[in-house]
């Protein structure tokens, strides 16, 4: 059986959407699982559309997601180079070819004479006036000039480009994946642009010539290029060479469903569209990322996994491994997946609580380092079981333990007033001699031990809970109040007591 071999194919134009992330994790997916090859190859033959540091985005965001590629730039491999403008030199002989076997053609048009085709066409009622069987026989082309004027232009270094010549009567079977067969009468196809004269193929022969010589079996893209698959059958078909397989993925949908998801929904909505922080080489306009906005990327690969596949049974919760095994392109659906921000925050909710004590006390130091607080590991580690299930994204780690790094200096007044009556500095005073009389301030411990000393002096187990709670945090936040005192200990307990006490 041929070896499966699939690419992720992205123009380095801007920061990879989240639809791409995601074209490239189904790629990912469908080779481990049929232990085939995932190749990465950047198609830069658009030299007006390429932008500095795109590259570099895409590779670093896939390695942040986890999905490795066999072969492609950086890594290289037996079909390198993977980027297309180092590819250059390959591509002519291809479009040489077809023209020699009246499959393409030299075309010397100028924007002014297409504007005027164009004109001419819908001044005649064509409804998609393009370069195509009803214009090509009246433009400026090798179909129409004699060969000694075409060898003459070509010579004298004449503007030209080489167009596909796309039969007027046929039709075009695109067997897709997803979609079953997609019929397209090859007469709605217009001429398209195989080669410029700036040496440099266009993203249709180029794809086509790289699918075929790194020996690609299935091409597995977004929605969007559906429209110019009935051309890649063809070219194929014009080569002589075997089509790989198709499955165009539906679009990435708007929360509400009204269309594809856009940079805009996100800045209107809150919430972001890239997997990394973006920063545009040119306007210097900063889009958010999910690995900056505090997102894990096991949950941002979960969540994308399930953006438009589904495993058949309820399960939710996979890891790149379970993924890998579960999935297939048939329970790939063929409508658009509608982006739900709150479902991407509830994966992280998930995966952030899942983290051992030690990994969410590693998470926790490093914002700590970042704002300049220092404090040993064993005490992170007492915060963590603690906030756990408190945190939806990385930054809450420090929201929800802020407080243990500093004594409250404000307490909410609202609650001072509903707790504080007069015999709390009484009460408050037992409670500092019942700690420092503890010799274990375990949660376990202490718990049940305050609690019986609470009942045994007859005091009001909400009173003093919500008075201590105000005394060590400053307002009605955090987690049980055992679980505090055990980070704080006893000396910094009974410090945050005088403090209120003082107050
Ligand atoms: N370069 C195209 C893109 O930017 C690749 C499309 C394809 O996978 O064929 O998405």
């Amino acid at each position: 059986m041929r070896e499966i071999r699939v690419r992720f194919a992205p123009s380095p134009t801007g920061p990879l959407h989240i639809g791409g992330a995601r074209t490239a994790l189904y790629n990912y997916l469908f080779a481990k699982k049929h232990n085939g090859k995932f190749l990465l190859r950047i198609e830069d033959t658009d030299q007006n559309r390429y932008v500095p540091g795109a590259e570099e985005y895409i590779v670093e965001a896939l390695t942040w997601c986890g999905i490795h590629f066999d072969e492609g730039v950086g890594i290289e491999g037996p079909h390198a180079p993977y980027r297309q403008s180092e590819r250059k030199h390959l591509y002519f002989e291809y479009a040489e070819k077809l023209i020699n076997e009246g499959k393409a053609y030299y075309a010397f048009d100028t924007t002014d004479e297409l504007d005027a085709m164009r004109e001419r066409l819908t001044s005649r009622g064509v409804a998609t006036p393009q370069y195509d069987y009803l214009s090509r026989y009246e433009m400026k082309n090798s179909l129409v000039l004699s060969p000694e004027e075409v060898k003459q232009r070509l010579e004298a270094g004449e503007q030209y480009v080489i167009r596909c010549l796309i039969p007027s009567e046929k039709e075009i079977v695109v067997n897709d994946l997803i979609r079953g067969e997609v019929i397209v009468h090859s007469s709605r196809l217009d001429d398209k642009v195989l080669f410029k004269s700036d040496g440099m193929p266009t993203y249709h022969l180029a794809n086509i010539v790289d699918d075929h010589l790194m020996e690609i079996t299935h091409v597995i893209r977004g929605e969007e290029w559906l429209p110019s698959a009935p051309l890649h059958v063809l070219l194929y078909e014009y080569f002589g060479w075997q089509a790989p397989e198709f499955a165009h993925l539906p679009l990435l949908l708007k929360p509400d469903g009204n269309g594809k998801l856009s940079k805009r929904d996100g800045d209107r909505l809150g919430f972001p569209v890239f997997p990394l922080r973006w920063v545009d080489p040119k306007s210097k306009e900063i889009s958010s990322g999910y690995r900056e906005s505090g997102y894990l990327p096991t949950a941002f690969v979960n969540m994308l996994a399930l953006l438009g596949w589904n495993p058949g049974t309820q399960q939710e919760i996979f890891t790149m491994e379970e993924l890998i095994e579960a999935f297939s392109i048939d329970r790939v659906g063929k409508h658009g997946s509608k982006y739900d921000p709150e479902k991407a925050k509830w994966f992280n909710h998930h995966y952030l609580s899942s983290l051992s004590d030690l990994e969410i006390a590693k998470l926790l130091h490093d914002q700590l380092v970042g704002k300049g607080i220092e404090t040993d590991m064993s005490r992170l580690i007492k915060i963590a079981p603690l906030i756990k299930d408190r945190i939806t994204l990385i930054p809450d780690i420090w929201e929800q333990s802020a407080f243990f790094f500093t004594s409250p200096n404000v307490y909410d007044e609202k609650m001072k007033n509903k707790v504080w009556r007069l015999d709390t500095p009484d009460m408050l005073n037992s409670i500092k001699k019942f700690i420092s009389d503890q010799n274990d301030l375990s949660p376990e411990v202490l718990e049940p031990a305050l609690k019986d000393f609470i009942q045994q002096s007859g005091l009001n187990m909400g009173q003093v809970m919500n008075t201590l709670r105000l005394a060590l945090v400053g307002s009605a936040f955090g987690p049980g109040i055992a679980g505090i005192i055990y980070v704080l200990g006893k000396e910094n307990t009974i410090e945050r007591i005088n403090l209120l006490l003082s107050s």
